[in-house]
């Protein structure tokens, strides 16, 4: 599959990444390490007049201490980065952890954190070549007015398939956004929509900057759990983090969120709710994993089926609690 014609624009800073979204925004796609972007456009997901190649904005990249404020994370910075920060693993393991499973380590070396935030939903009938999209009368999500998953509906239900977003939700993570208005600092949980088709709230002007840390989310114990086809090499079918801090032996605070099952990541506030205060054991680890399930909406959106995603989201929330209670 080949790739169609488009204009490559190189900006050096925020700034001029900024002035030319405002000028093409509309027919422009932002290009960070390229690992999902390039694949789609190969498969004419995306055929923009340019391309926006954030990559030699050096402001974009790092991972910066705030004494006593957390930690700021530049959009740009590699998943292996993040993967292989020191203080990250002993501060936030769960974003490390999460950001460990993702893909394959050539595709860390080159994937984003940004990248990995802003991640189109998948569907089965999505992420496919035109010849194959064509031959279904193609959907909502790109080119289409009907919905194969759920025939008679009017809504997209691809599932955001991101593995470090509920690492970050469950770490009360926020973004900064910056268009030619200015800078705005949103909280993770508000950035998504819930609508696989228009599945994130982010003008074509704008440009995901920074992930910021908080400091009262540090220390926290963390565990990621994911189900996928090729262990070596893919995006979650289900995903499920937790973080956990406990005091005598009882749990202080806990949150759970979960990952590719939904057009959003999403927290589970009554499952981690349901932690808090007590000692955990199987018949709590279990209802909590309970509580994820009833969440979880999965549909045939993917190769396995939405009853198992859904059953191992159950698995993985009450296996991920107990690990988060015992290390
Ligand atoms: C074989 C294979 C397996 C994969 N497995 C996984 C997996 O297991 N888990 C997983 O989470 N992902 C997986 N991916 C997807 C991808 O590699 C990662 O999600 C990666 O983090 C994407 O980052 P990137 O920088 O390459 O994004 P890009 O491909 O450059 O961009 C992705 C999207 O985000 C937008 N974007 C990027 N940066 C910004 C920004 N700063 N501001 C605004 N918009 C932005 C782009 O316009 C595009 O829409 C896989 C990909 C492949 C090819
Ligand atoms: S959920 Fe429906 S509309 Fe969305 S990508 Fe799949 S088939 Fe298309």
């Amino acid at each position: 599959m080949s790739l169609a014609q488009f204009k490559l624009l190189r900006p050096r800073t925020a700034e001029e990444a900024i002035g030319y979204l405002a000028k093409h925004g509309g027919k422009t796609r932002i290009l960070a390490g390229g690992t999902d972007l390039i694949p789609s456009m190969r498969q004419k997901l995306f055929e923009p007049e340019y391309a926006l190649d954030i990559r030699h904005i050096a402001e974009l990249r790092g991972i910066r201490m705030q004494p006593g404020n957390g930690v700021e994370i530049g959009a740009l910075t590699s998943l292996t980065a993040i993967e292989r920060s020191g203080f990250l693993r002993r501060h936030y393991p769960v974003l490390t952890e999460a950001a460990a499973t993702v893909a394959s380590p050539l595709l860390r070396n080159m994937g984003t954190i940004g990248g990995n935030i802003c991640l189109d939903t998948r569907c089965l009938w999505y992420n496919q070549s035109l010849t194959w999209r064509k031959g279904c009368g193609f959907c909502i999500k790109k080119d289409g007015n009907l919905c194969h998953v759920a025939p008679g509906g009017t809504k997209c239900w691809a599932a955001f398939s991101g593995d470090t977003p509920p690492a970050l939700l469950c770490l009360n993570a926020e973004i900064e956004i910056v268009g030619s208005g200015g800078a705005r600092r949103v909280a993770l949980r508000e950035f998504y929509t819930g609508d696989g088709e228009n599945y994130r709230k982010l003008l074509p002007g704008e440009l995901v900057t920074r992930v910021f840390l908080p400091a009262e989310s540090a220390d926290y114990r963390g565990v990621y759990r994911k189900l996928r086809v090729r262990g070596s090499i893919d995006y979650p079918l289900a995903g499920v983090a937790v973080v956990m801090k406990r005091a005598n032996g009882h749990v202080a605070d806990a949150r759970i969120a979960m990952t590719a099952v939904n057009p959003a990541p999403m927290l589970v506030e009554r499952a981690g709710e349901m932690l808090i205060g007590k000692a955990v054991d199987e018949a709590l680890a279990e209802a909590a994993g309970d509580a994820a399930a009833r969440t979880a909406k999965p549909l045939t959106t993917s190769a396995l089926t939405p009853e198992y995603r859904r059953e191992m989201i159950r698995v993985f929330t009450k296996r991920a609690v107990l690990a988060a209670a015992s290390n």
